[in-house]
This record gives C-alpha cells, structure tokens and sequence, in this order.
C-alpha cells in the first residue's frame, strides 16, 4: 500500500479496486497547453499521464536529481533530447538520465505518454531551459478559459480576474 495524495488518480482504487480507461478519457487534450493527470506519487517516484494535442510543446528543461522513463501509449510526435530528437511512435520506451535537458513536442495525431519518474523531482530543482511562449486565452472545454504555460507548455486555467495558473508546473502568470 501507499500513501494517497489527494487527486492522484490511485485514489479510485481504494473504492473501486480494479480500474479500466482509455488514456483519451483520462487526459483530455486542449489546444491550449499539454495536460498531465497523476496517477500515484511518493517521496521516491511520480507516475503520470500527459496528454497533448495534435503539434503542442513541452518546453525544454532539465530535472538534475530526477531520473524518467516514457512510455508511448499511443500518437507521435518527438522527443528532443540535447541535440538528437527522437521520434516517438506508440509503444516506444525512453530512458533518460538526470540532469539531461528534455523536451517534447506532438504530432498531427496528438501524443499520450506515461511517465515515470525516479524519485520524484525536489520542488523548485527543475530549470527550465527554452524561452516559452503563451498563447492567447480560448474558451475551455474544462472551465472558463485557458492558455498554455510559458515556462513548461502546461495547460494554465483562469484562476482570478487576468491570472492563469499552470496544472503542470504551478506557475501563475
Ligand atoms: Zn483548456
Ligand atoms: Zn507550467
């Protein structure tokens, strides 16, 4: 057994015990930013699914204490790894060392991948290694509007009157 953190998507087991979904329903992609639903984390691990829509980023940047492996579940799109993109396709696995800088960008056909990391990365020791852009608020199919996170490329909700908040990294802009 492990601890549950709130919202982690482990928490159904504890009523349902078995769980079945495609990864469609689980990250549902936005044009927006990239999504990430975790599944279960702990102070030496962090599984999570990302979800992007058909050629969206996740900016470039480096966990130095933190180990990742990454596993296609379905779509394409590239892996960009120093100076060496790796093209993804489904059931692809990618391991990658700590401190390597990383990256992603998606497809035409979107991109669902899973990740695991060893352990889970520290608060505040990811750098973030590209200059991000925004885009301009959309309407949301989740709530409200929503634009992608300049620092990581992450889905961002409106939390107040003009900020944004990103699901994936936390930053408000
Ligand atoms: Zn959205
Ligand atoms: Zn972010």
């Amino acid at each position: 057994m492990t601890d549950r953190k709130v919202g982690d998507l482990a928490e159904v087991l504890d009523n349902l015990g078995v769980f079945r979904s495609s990864p469609d329903e689980l990250v549902a992609a936005c044009p927006s930013g990239f999504r990430r639903v975790s599944i279960a984390q702990g102070e030496g691990y962090y599984l999570s699914l990302q979800g992007f829509a058909p050629g969206q980023p996740a900016f470039a940047h480096t966990h130095p204490d933190s180990e990742e492996w990454v596993i296609v579940l379905r779509g394409d799109g590239k892996a960009l790894l120093a100076d060496n993109p790796i093209p993804l396709t489904t059931g692809m696995v990618i391991g990658r060392g700590a401190a390597h800088p990383h990256g992603f960008v998606s497809g035409p056909e979107g991109l669902h991948l899973l990740s695991m990391q060893l352990p889970r990365p520290a608060e505040g020791a990811t750098t973030w290694d590209q200059p991000g852009e925004t885009t301009e608020p959309i309407e949301c199919a989740f709530a409200g509007t929503c634009r992608r996170c300049p620092r990581c490329g992450g889905h961002s909700l409106n939390v107040a009157a003009r900020t944004f908040m990103c699901e994936n990294c936390s930053l408000e802009f």
